[in-house]
């Protein structure tokens, strides 16, 4: 019987791609009018591998105080707009800082970097099957410049290390970076593709080869439950008749889980991109600028800056946020990229757990499986948590 996957971002998009490979008939439903609009669609573009550290870790601690007053230039938290989101925040938060403890930190790092590894296979099986230049690499290789002695001192003990010099071979550009950089970490494997270019490929070959069908403009507004069991979808205007649905819907997962007793311990980590014409001096691999949290992602001829982690606030402060975006990228690397044409700032929200791990799997409703959570790195983790639902689904025999 048919297969529904709610929500076609790249979570779900890859989850629908391994599905109907596998032999499985698949509808994907969004209410979006078309796929990758919510957090996937200008995001970082990394394919981060071998980079995988968690959002929760000991280096946020010291760094608590300043962002709680709102003095910390990458990291911000709002109030929550109700007593409701205020107290979700409380909750969250605690737990979050849980996950900031040596012991945790180093767990969650070991299953993201598992997760990672899988996933590095998996896109490299989906490229097998798509035309020869579909998921061609705009970016290969990264590195992360330490930009001050503390971070220079916990790089120096990693055996990707680079020193400042060498940093400087791998990536000539790097000579017009204005900020101070003591070094960093190279890892060359990890690359920048953009995250639609991505998606439009898997979803037209799954459309083409595998016949998938994609509903857009369709909100789901339930998931229909007899007795323990999946029935279908309903949507604005119609049942759709289904034993399975696998749940992609990043920050919208409870709207739909809740009225069955489930609940992901998600938070919106608001980001913000900025897409503008490469010029001849644009780095040819991904960048990350630590103190920023920046990355800079060469897109062929544009280049993607995208930063920012901001818990719990709204996309209303998307402006300021974005021209902060801009003003500080032309300051910290002026010269790769147009930074006088228009900019095409966007905004998204990272689904996050507290350990930044992903919920992926058979939930206690049979039938229905969730693929969501997976914070600032969903592109890096979507093709692996895709095999993972196909191996908990099983393929056609
Ligand atoms: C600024 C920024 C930079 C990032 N950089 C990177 C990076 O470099 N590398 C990386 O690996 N990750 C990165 N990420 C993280 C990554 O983008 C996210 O983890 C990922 O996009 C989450 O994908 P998703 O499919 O779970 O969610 P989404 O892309 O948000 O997809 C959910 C979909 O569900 C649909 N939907 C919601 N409710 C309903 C409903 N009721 N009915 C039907 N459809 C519905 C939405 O329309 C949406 O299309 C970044 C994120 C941000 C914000």
């Amino acid at each position: 019987m048919t297969i529904c996957v709610l929500g076609s971002g790249v979570v779900g998009v890859s989850t629908a791609f391994a599905l109907s490979r596998a032999g499985h008939e698949v509808i994907v439903i969004d209410k979006a009018n078309r796929i990758a609009a919510g957090a996937s669609h200008a995001n970082g573009a990394q394919l981060s591998w071998s980079y995988t550290d968690p959002m929760a870790s000991p280096a946020v601690l010291p760094k608590l105080p300043n962002i709680l007053l709102g003095r910390d230039p990458a990291m911000r938290v709002g109030l929550g707009s109700n007593p409701g989101a205020a107290l979700h925040l409380a909750k969250w938060g605690t737990q979050f800082l849980g996950q900031c403890r040596n012991n945790a930190f180093r767990k969650n790092k070991a299953a993201r970097d598992g997760l990672a590894a899988e996933s590095h296979a998996a896109v490299d099986s989906f490229a097998r099957d798509l035309p020869s230049d579909a998921l061609q690499p705009t970016g290969v290789g990264k590195l992360v410049i330490a930009q001050t002695p503390r971070q220079l001192e916990e790089m120096r003990r990693q055996p990707n290390y680079l020193s400042a010099e060498d940093c400087r071979d791998v990536e000539p550009a790097l000579a017009s970076w204005s900020e101070p950089q003591y070094g960093g970490l190279y890892s060359p494997d990890d690359t920048a593709l953009d995250t639609l270019t991505y998606c439009t490929a898997l979803s037209d070959l799954a459309r083409e080869q595998f016949g998938v069908r994609f509903e857009l403009g369709q909100e789901v507004s339930e998931i229909i439950v007899r007795r323990g069991r999946v029935q279908g979808v309903r949507t604005i205007d119609r049942v759709l008749q289904c034993d399975t649905v696998v749940s992609c819907l990043g920050m919208s997962s409870n709207t739909l889980l809740r009225p069955h007793g489930l609940s992901l311990p998600l938070m919106a980590v608001r980001g913000y991109s900025v897409t503008l014409p490469a010029t001849e001096s644009a780095p040819r691999i991904s960048v990350t600028d630590l103190s920023n949290k920046f990355v800079f992602a060469n897109l062929g001829d544009r280049v993607r800056i995208a930063g920012f982690a901001d818990i719990a606030t709204s996309a209303r402060g998307q402006k300021s946020r974005i021209d902060t975006l801009l003003q500080t990228a032309r300051r910290v690397w002026p010269g790769i990229a147009d930074y006088d044409a228009p900019p095409h700032g966007w905004t998204g929200a990272r689904p996050m757990t507290p350990s930044g791990i992903p919920h992926i799997g058979e939930t206690k409703v049979h039938g229905l499986y969730v693929n969501a959570g997976h914070g600032s790195l969903g592109y890096t983790f979507a093709a692996g948590s895709a095999m993972r639902i196909v191996d908990a689904i099983g393929a056609v025999q």
